[in-house]
């Protein structure tokens, strides 16, 4: 086994408990893409069992804390076990759920969705692709499913040295159609069709269940009728607003086969065509035509996709973000609902907070928070892993 020695200094991080361990840190020693592991403090006393990645700025991803611990398949099916338990006590009212989420699950890396049964994985470390085999064999164990696809696309990859891969991993061609990957899942009661193998991440954003449903009892409570879904995606906020009642919904994308998702998923749920209406748009310069044309809406959300991954980038985001929030208060008819959010790892809740404020001091607007919102609890942030936390939102009622 090597051994991975940590500058003096150095061992707080993995002391407290934290799973990385960056470049920086490391004294001496090293190993294979994936390779397990030992790592020591400074006097060589032991901290964790980790996999090593020398391509990554994160040198080593910590499996365990525990120096009794063996990483063996075992070890992959004991804490895949672990990940899904938590989640049968999350009370999930849905077939589509995160079942593994990285760091917070104490699989450095890994992202396992399930739609209904079909399993998606996604290998986001060399450790995590060094063990591809048997974390498949031991999902399937723990799960009792069958059909497993990779979405190994995300640009995280790169930064460990590892090329994209997409593709079945197990049970190809067990579907409906041979190697079907079109699923429908069954959210808050809503039906909501996807594709594992083309849709955005997984194929889906499990992350804002809870806060669909939200949206679709404050649209019935607060009676709106109009109802502006900005970065709809496929249309599962839409689907939301019009299951609370709402007359007339508007879809904004700038994908077609996203649009194209969202026209079937309100069919799917016995809406009619005539309710709603779809945007193939940047959503910017949608907005700013709807307030040319003095357009209001009784809600509106705003759901763009990650404008910071880091922190590096969070001015610029600042400014996208202040932006289309400015121009969506504007366009809230008075005593309007405003559903925004931020998924950006690089903008913290307190920072998104003060920068919609900049936007309703620039509209002109005030508004009052309704509701602090987060991601589902199927993506959990642990008290060790901070950095785990990065969808957040507000619920704004204009005054
Ligand atoms: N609210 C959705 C998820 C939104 S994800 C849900 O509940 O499922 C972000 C979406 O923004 C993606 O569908 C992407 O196609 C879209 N998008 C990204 N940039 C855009 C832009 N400039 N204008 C319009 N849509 C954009």
């Amino acid at each position: 086994m090597k051994t991975i020695q940590l500058r003096e200094g150095k061992e707080r991080s993995l002391q407290r408990r934290h799973p990385w361990v960056f470049s920086g840190s490391v004294a001496k020693g090293g190993g294979d893409a994936g390779e397990t592991v030992r790592v020591v403090g400074h006097d060589g006393g032991f901290l964790a069992w980790g996999a090593f990645s020398p391509a990554s700025s994160i040198r080593v991803r910590a499996w365990s804390f525990d120096a009794a611990q063996r990483i063996d398949a075992a070890f992959f099916l004991q804490r895949l076990q672990r990940a899904i338990a938590l989640r049968s006590r999350m009370g999930i009212a849905s077939d589509g759920q995160r079942l593994v989420h990285g760091e917070a699950d104490g699989l450095p890396g890994l992202v396992v969705d399930r739609y209904g049964d079909v399993l998606t994985l996604q290998f986001g470390s060399a450790g995590t692709e060094r063990w591809r085999d048997t974390i498949a064999d031991a999902l399937l164990q723990a799960t009792g499913l069958h059909r497993l696809y990779e979405r190994s696309d995300a640009s995280v990859r790169a930064l460990e040295g590892l090329p994209e891969r997409t593709g079945w991993l197990r049970g190809e061609g067990e579907g409906e159609g041979e190697g079907d990957t079109a699923i429908t899942i069954t959210e808050h009661g809503w039906q909501l069709g996807l594709d594992v193998a083309l849709g955005h991440k997984t194929g889906y954003y499990l992350d804002q269940r809870d806060n669909r449903h939200h949206f679709a009892r404050l649209v019935r409570q607060l009676g709106c009728r109009t109802v502006l879904n900005c970065y709809s995606y496929t249309g599962g906020f839409s689907v939301a607003a019009l299951a609370g009642g709402a007359q007339q919904v508007t879809s904004v994308d700038s994908s077609a086969p996203a649009l194209a998702l969202a026209r079937d998923n309100l069919r799917r749920n016995g809406h009619d065509d005539a309710a709603h209406a779809f945007v193939d748009a940047d959503v910017n310069a949608y907005l700013r035509q709807c307030l040319q044309d003095s357009r209001q809406f009784d809600a509106i959300v705003l759901d763009p996709p990650k404008f910071a991954p880091t922190a590096a980038h969070a001015e610029r985001a600042a400014r996208a973000y202040k932006d289309i929030n400015r121009l969506a208060l504007k366009l809230l008819a008075p005593g309007g609902l405003l559903l925004t959010f931020s998924c950006s790892g690089g903008v913290s809740a307190d920072l998104f907070h003060k920068i919609v404020a900049g936007a309703g001091i620039d509209a002109g607007v005030n508004a009052a928070i309704l509701q602090r919102l987060e991601g589902a609890p199927d993506h959990p942030t642990t008290l060790e892993f901070p950095e785990g936390e990065y969808l957040k939102g507000l619920a704004l009622l204009r005054c």
